[in-house]
């Protein structure tokens, strides 16, 4: 067995993909309303109000966005796209926080319009908003530690990290702003991905408090809210250990006590903006063995490839595999897992224990449900695939359709030439044609 449970059987699979063809994420419904609850629970204590920022760039389908906003969560947003999924679904300011880097003027302007809590990401763009748009009352300011803390691979070391404030930029941020009106205050800081270790998040919350009390110390102005962050990992692999927010939330509680209650910095609101654990562990892509080839190697061959799932090839991730209906069998064969492009590093897993495959076994992919679809691309004329909900009653929905070859077509100027008819028609329509 391979140690990782899955919401669907192969029969269940079955009958979706007569419907929709492979390849395609689903995603569980359930289990990402069970994750959300999870952080709500955890962090009822905090007398100014916590909220989780989804990363909307996780998994930005506004029928994920609306069930996490359901359990209460607000949305992190980073570029125009995802401030306009946000607007559409109708949210209200202070539960989007803005936290980008590089900026145009044309999202701070939206974000402002919207009433988002504006992040900024570094000392020039205090004078940026203010000459062009005008500062809004509120502002948070993401502190870069430095050489203080430890980044981890997939970040980098923070000190080479291109986010944030330096420490002395970070005083002086809140000054300047304090000089142009600005009311509110917020301090952020996000330094790791995919971290799993759960102190991790515990010492990230010592760090904000140390420092919301020294800017207080230095400046006098009193940060009203801090935002942790997101990067609590998804245990990708069999046997690690999901981060306990009950856990950390503990550890933040008693460091709230000793830091933030004698500085006279309570109630302080605590925010975070995790994307990946809320719902990378409760999604699937679902593919199908096309072909399995022998050469110096063993490769199954599948309908999905990197264009559906970046990380493995991008990162080198682990991404676990299970053959539906197989994975009682002996793992006794060893494969690499393979899409179509014509690139060598589009593997889902390489040297990879399986169970005896064959041409049509379903193959899913586990904890799609962050940066998988996402990240997708249309590279070597692959199409991006849909995305299903499976809902609680075990019914599945089409929440994204798959792309067309019009799709691809669509933002080609092809007024001087002629299309084939056979193109305009059917193809166009169809799937990738496979
Ligand atoms: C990506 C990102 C997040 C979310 O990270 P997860 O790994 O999805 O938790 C939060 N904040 C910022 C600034 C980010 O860039």
């Amino acid at each position: 067995m391979s140690g990782k449970s899955i919401p669907f059987d192969r029969e269940f699979i079955e009958r979706v993909a007569s419907e929709y063809p492979t390849p395609f994420h689903i995603y569980d419904e359930a289990g990402i309303r069970a994750t959300s609850r999870d952080f709500k629970e955890a962090f009822d204590w905090v007398p100014g109000g916590f909220r989780n920022y989804y990363a909307v760039k996780a998994l930005p389908n506004p029928a994920i966005m609306k069930i996490v906003a359901e359990e209460g969560m607000g949305y992190d947003c980073s570029s125009m796209a995802e401030l306009a999924l946000s607007e559409y679904l109708g949210t209200p300011g202070d539960q989007i926080i803005f936290t980008s880097n590089d900026t145009p003027v044309s999202e701070f302007k939206k974000a402002i319009e919207l009433g988002a809590i504006v992040n900024l990401d570094d000392f020039s763009h205090i004078d940026y908003v203010h000459e062009s748009i005008g500062l809004p009352e509120r502002i948070c300011m993401r502190y870069n530690p430095g050489s203080l803390k430890e980044g981890n691979a997939i970040i980098g070391k923070p000190e080479e990290a291109k986010y944030g404030f330096t420490r002395d930029q970070l005083l002086a941020g809140y000054e300047r702003c304090a000089e142009l009106g600005v009311k509110e205050f917020g301090l952020h800081t996000m330094v790791a991905s995919n971290e799993l270790n759960p102190d991790y998040f515990v010492e990230t919350a010592k760090l904000l408090f140390e420092l919301a009390v020294e800017v207080k110390e230095k400046t006098g102005i009193r940060i009203s809210f801090l935002n942790l962050g997101g990067g609590i990992g998804v245990p990708y692999r069999p046997g690690e250990r999901p981060v306990d927010l009950h856990y950390v939330s503990a550890g933040i509680k008693r460091l709230y006590g000793e830091l933030i209650e004698p500085a006279g910095l309570h109630p302080m609101r605590i925010y975070m903006e995790n994307g990946r654990c809320v719902t990378g562990p409760h999604g699937y892509l679902v593919g199908k063995v096309r072909h399995v080839k022998q050469t110096y190697k063993d490769y199954l061959g599948l309908d999905a490839t990197m264009a559906n799932l970046m990380r493995p090839g991008m990162y080198g991730a682990y991404h676990h595999i299970t053959i539906l209906g197989k994975d009682g069998r002996p793992h006794d064969h060893t494969y690499d897992v393979t899409g179509s492009l014509c690139e060598n590093n589009d593997k889902f897993a390489i040297d990879r224990a399986l169970p005896e495959a064959e041409v049509g076994d379903y193959v899913v992919i586990h904890d799609t449900g962050a940066h998988g679809h996402s990240m997708g691309f249309n590279y070597n004329g692959k199409l991006r695939s849909a995305e299903l909900l499976l809902h609680n009653d075990q019914t599945v929905s089409l929440i994204r359709r798959a792309e067309t070859l019009s799709d691809y077509f669509a933002t080609l100027d092809l007024s001087g030439f002629t299309m084939p008819t056979r193109l305009q028609s059917e193809a166009l329509a169809s799937q990738s044609g496979d």
